[in-house]
């Protein structure tokens, strides 16, 4: 499984903050955890081999890729095999690329490499438009063997949606991209179950970096796994994403990793809504080593970490600060030898309670991740109740939940538990935030 932010901003593009250089960028990536990124600034793609270089040495991923404006002022992200066919695509895009840059109106357009040498300037107007209509663009970045994103459909401005209205019937683009802005579950809703849905920051500073994420289930970091990937093809799938920011799911998710890293061969996860006594209770209970009392009280502070492994979320000291800021608080049980069980309770209907996010993402991670563990989750609102037990489904399956059909059957299973509940998803406090991101 690969955790990557497929869309990152350069210091070549205008609106980007000139410390997007490749170095900072790859530092900000492996902060947040991630396998890796794509790059994609806009109409542009002079950047990309040295992210991809400084990529190499920290060990993280890059994909080639590009943000290009059609005509219609719509983005799509090309997301592309290498860098040849990037610079290939980028001198296609801007021969279709009229005007110049104006640094002083809208910013510097640096080329840089991995060691933080300013190498030139991009002089194309790059916060322009293109002159390739919607279909054209997907085509061309067909044509370079790239995979076509529309990127930000959530937003108003600048995606396919936000200027067009609809996605035109028959566009044949390989995925949709959200926003930070919006969650999977609301976005599942918007655009279609059966799309396949990509979570990003399109990230213009290194703070926004892994804002968004997205899982995917791969056999390694290569562009054609990525490939099958999107097109859910010979057991590859994008399993989910989120924001690990704001969306308690992935808090949970990050909860339940410590507890398989604590040995865990059982994890009961457990999400509650009562709506009477307005509170949402989450908790994750297991059978690992447990902790003495001491590091208990340490693992929930924020200025104390032992952690040397990759956390997906942000640990349990901002798990009980989110909690806190809804008049709720996080308790934690552990004997060693025995287990932990780490309950939070916010308040339901506080507006600083952070939305729920994707769980049916959560539960994939954790339960393809780790086949060797088994995971019970029950999720009760409003009188329904929701329960899947990991082993018991691979038993009346009669094979592993890591297998194609596996997979199929688990996010069936889930997907088909949520849906009782979907009233429950429309309330996200955070929805309405400011859009922020790029231009
Ligand atoms: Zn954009
Ligand atoms: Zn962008």
């Amino acid at each position: 499984m690969f955790t990557l932010d497929t869309h990152v901003h350069s210091c070549l593009s205008p609106c980007a903050e000139l410390e997007m250089h490749p170095a900072a960028i790859i530092a900000a990536a492996r902060a947040a955890a991630l396998d890796g990124i794509a790059l994609c600034d806009h109409n542009a793609a002079g950047n990309v081999g040295a992210v991809m270089r400084a990529g190499r040495r920290a060990g993280v991923w890059v994909v080639a890729g590009m943000e290009i404006t059609s005509a219609e002022e719509a983005h799509v992200q090309a997301l592309l095999p290498d860098e040849a066919a990037a610079r290939e695509l980028e001198a296609r895009v801007q021969a279709a690329l009229p005007g110049q840059n104006d640094p002083a109106a809208f910013g510097l357009q640096v080329l840089a490499d991995e060691d933080q040498t300013v190498l030139g300037y991009d002089e194309h107007l790059l916060s322009g438009a293109t002159t390739w209509t919607l279909e054209e663009v997907v085509a061309q970045v067909h044509q370079a063997g790239g995979l076509a994103v529309g990127a930000h459909v959530d937003r108003e401005s600048f995606g396919i949606i936000g200027q067009l209205g609809l996605v035109p019937p028959g566009l044949e683009l390989d995925a949709l991209e959200v926003s930070a802005q919006t969650s999977l579950p609301k976005a599942r809703r918007t655009f279609g179950a059966g799309q396949t849905l990509l979570c990003s920051s399109d990230a213009h500073q290194p703070g926004g970096v892994g804002r968004g994420k997205t899982f995917f289930w791969m056999q390694a970091p290569t562009f054609p796994e990525l490939r099958l990937a999107l097109g859910g093809r010979d057991g590859r799938a994008v399993l989910g994403g989120g924001r690990p920011m704001e969306d308690l799911s992935l808090h949970l998710l990050d909860i339940a990793q410590n507890a398989v890293e604590a040995g865990a061969r059982r994890i009961a996860i457990e999400v509650r809504e009562d709506e009477a006594a307005d509170t949402l209770v989450l908790q994750v209970a297991d059978d690992g080593r447990g902790m003495s009392p001491d590091a208990v009280k340490r693992a929930q502070d924020p200025f104390f970490t032992t952690r040397t492994t990759r956390r997906v979320g942000l640990g349990l000291a901002l798990f009980s600060e989110a909690a806190r800021a809804t008049g709720g608080a996080v308790t934690v049980e552990s004997r060693e030898g025995q287990g932990t069980t780490v309950r939070g309770t916010f308040g339901h209907g506080h507006l600083d309670r952070q939305p729920l996010g994707d769980l049916e993402s959560t539960l994939l991670v954790l339960i393809a991740g780790n086949p060797g563990v088994q995971v019970t989750y029950r999720r009760q609102a409003r009188g329904r109740t929701f329960e899947l037990d990991s082993r018991q489904l691979e038993q009346s399956l009669g094979e592993p939940l890591t297998s194609p059909r596996g997979l199929a059957a688990l996010r069936a299973a889930l997907r088909e538990g949520e849906r009782r509940f979907s009233e429950d998803m429309d309330d996200e406090p955070q929805e309405e935030r400011d859009a922020s991101g790029d231009d």
